[in-house]
């Protein structure tokens, strides 16, 4: 069955390509790569379910395509709660060490370890079930706000929808729209600002209550009493659950349990940010050289 799964996972790797840039897409797409998940998942003797959210990437390779390696022997462990920031510079491999975590792509070799199980051994429909994704583009469809983040949970009752609202410091803003929770979203029509579509994409995440979580922090400018609603929202969110922040606000970074500082597809530093600055090394000079503004952002 191998070679006739290879051109439905080459298939299926396209659309999640696309899906990756997309948070919260996974169910819209979910119904596109069904038919290659059903022959994909047999394989799976062990239908696992993520509990605690401990990730391990042991000595990960991998690439992309048949060129050099995107990633080189990447390990890092993180423990069940844990924030992990993933610095370095444009194509340095952050965005594909979250594309492993949910199964986008398979390794080339090394593993991957969720709660202690080769991340092989989970469906990606329950990794998609245990991840939430808080991305610079936060995914909106058409439809009404509540619908919106109902989409974190589709049983979820109103008053979840609107408890997951105030958690995210959505609640207020939405109030003030002309419908409320039925005012309906057209994409980018210029309705709500991309500080707020943040934050419906944070109420959708509490909503879901996953165990790992993918942020990518803003780089684009939002208004700053937003930028603390957002980073308020994030921490609560956060709480208790294993996160990757794709992180560009020294802030954050320095508040991480581990930072993993990446280049070129190695993972060229690890640790708090007292000992990289210790190191004296490549994360040192880039605090040094960016300068030490809590709200700074780093590239
Ligand atoms: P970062 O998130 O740190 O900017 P990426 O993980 O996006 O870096 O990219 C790492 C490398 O992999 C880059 O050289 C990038 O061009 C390449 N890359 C990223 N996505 C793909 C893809 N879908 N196909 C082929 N190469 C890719």
């Amino acid at each position: 069955s191998r070679q006739f799964t290879r051109p439905l996972n080459d298939l299926s790797n396209q659309f999640n390509t696309l899906l990756s840039a997309i948070a919260g897409a996974e169910r819209v797409f979910s119904i596109l790569d069904e038919d290659v998940e059903a022959i994909d998942e047999t394989n799976i003797i062990d239908h696992r379910k993520i509990i605690k959210g401990d990730v391990e990437f042991k000595n990960v390779c991998f690439s992309y395509g048949k060129d050099s390696n995107t990633l080189t022997e990447v390990s890092f462990k993180a423990n069940s709660g844990e924030s992990i920031a993933l610095i370095g510079p444009t194509g340095a491999g952050k965005t594909t060490i979250v594309n492993l975590l949910s199964r986008f792509y398979t390794i080339n070799s090394g593993d991957i370890l969720i709660d202690g199980v080769k991340i092989e051994n989970y469906s990606r429909k329950n990794l998609r079930e245990q991840m939430a994704f808080v991305l610079q583009d936060s995914f909106l469809f058409k439809g009404t706000i509540r619908e919106n983040i109902r989409y974190g949970r589709l049983d979820a009752s109103d008053k979840e929808v609107e408890e997951a609202a105030k958690l995210a410091n959505a609640h207020n803003f939405i109030t003030k729209t002309p419908n409320g929770y039925d005012t309906i979203l057209q994409q980018d029509d210029g309705q709500i600002s991309q500080g707020q579509k943040q934050l419906l994409s944070i109420a959708r995440a509490i909503l879901a209550n996953p165990a790992i979580l993918i942020l990518d922090e803003a780089t684009s400018s939002i208004d700053t009493i937003t930028e603390i609603k957002i980073q308020e929202a994030l921490l609560r969110l956060m709480e208790g659950r294993t996160s990757f922040v794709i992180a560009h606000r020294l802030n954050t970074i320095k508040n991480a349990n581990q930072i993993l500082v990446l280049q070129d597809g190695m993972c060229v530093e690890r640790g708090t940010h007292d000992e990289l600055l210790n190191q004296q090394g490549f994360y040192y000079e880039l605090v040094n050289h960016q300068g030490m503004n809590e709200d700074q952002h780093i590239q």
